[in-house]
């Protein structure tokens, strides 16, 4: 499988072309937009992870101007956290997934993964479990079709228990994932029970059907809980 990475900052470009080769990727490397477009005209590969900050123009260009050639490529777009919100409504109908940095590398194998089983589809940037819906776009989060109303972390925490449906998250993959702190001195057990408690309030305690389930001494899992 070949990956074109479009990525600016070296570290970053390093890091994860090692990382995909070392799984198996083949890694094709743009620093610039302009070099990013030439590589996908010369070279589409199955799967492209777009930076949107490039120094010669914006990430969103190159994603609209794939789109606007018929390309259904996947995209996984990467992003910076100040920028999220105002880019959100630029990736709708254009990414299939979008990663905010700093983000484990291992959060990254598992998005490019998924892109390239599932392809890409009609219904993007929106996750489904039984009757919980969550649109990554405009961050609102339903159930039974009532909406939720959510803060940024419960949001997150939510998206990565759905990504993970039926699988157990560690309260470590939580730490990395939703408070990006890779290694840390005292673990955010406290702080993340206590946003996953009010998270079950509002998904869980309304409804008869009880989804977030703990996974003693290790973490937590969404699956579809006892009636
Ligand atoms: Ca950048």
């Amino acid at each position: 499988m070949r990956v074109l990475l479009v990525e600016d900052e070296r570290k970053v470009r390093d890091s994860i072309a090692e990382g995909l080769q070392s799984e198996g990727f083949e890694v094709d490397v743009a620093d610039t937009g302009s070099h990013g477009f030439a590589r996908l005209r010369d070279a589409p590969p199955d799967v492209l992870i777009l930076d949107l900050g490039l120094p010669d123009l914006d990430g969103l260009d190159v994603l609209r101007d794939l789109r606007a050639s018929g390309s259904r490529m996947p995209v996984l777009v990467l992003t910076a956290r100040d920028a999220l919100e105002e880019r959100l409504a630029g990736l709708d109908g254009g990414a299939d997934d979008y990663l905010v940095k700093p983000f484990a590398f291992s959060e990254l194998l598992a998005r490019v993964r998924a892109l390239l089983r599932r392809g890409r589809t009609e219904t993007v940037m929106q996750l489904v479990h039984l009757d919980l819906e969550l649109d990554l776009v405009r961050r609102r989060a339903c159930r039974a079709g009532e909406e939720l109303v959510l803060t940024t972390k419960e949001f997150e925490l939510l998206e990565l228990l759905l990504r993970h449906a039926g699988g157990t998250v560690s309260r470590k993959a939580i730490a990395e994932v939703v408070w990006r702190q890779v290694s840390r001195a005292t673990p955010l057990d406290n702080v993340i029970d206590v946003h996953m408690a009010r998270l079950r309030r509002k998904v869980d305690d309304p409804f008869p059907r009880r989804l977030i389930r703990t996974v003693r001494g290790v973490g937590f899992q969404l699956g579809d809980g006892p009636a």
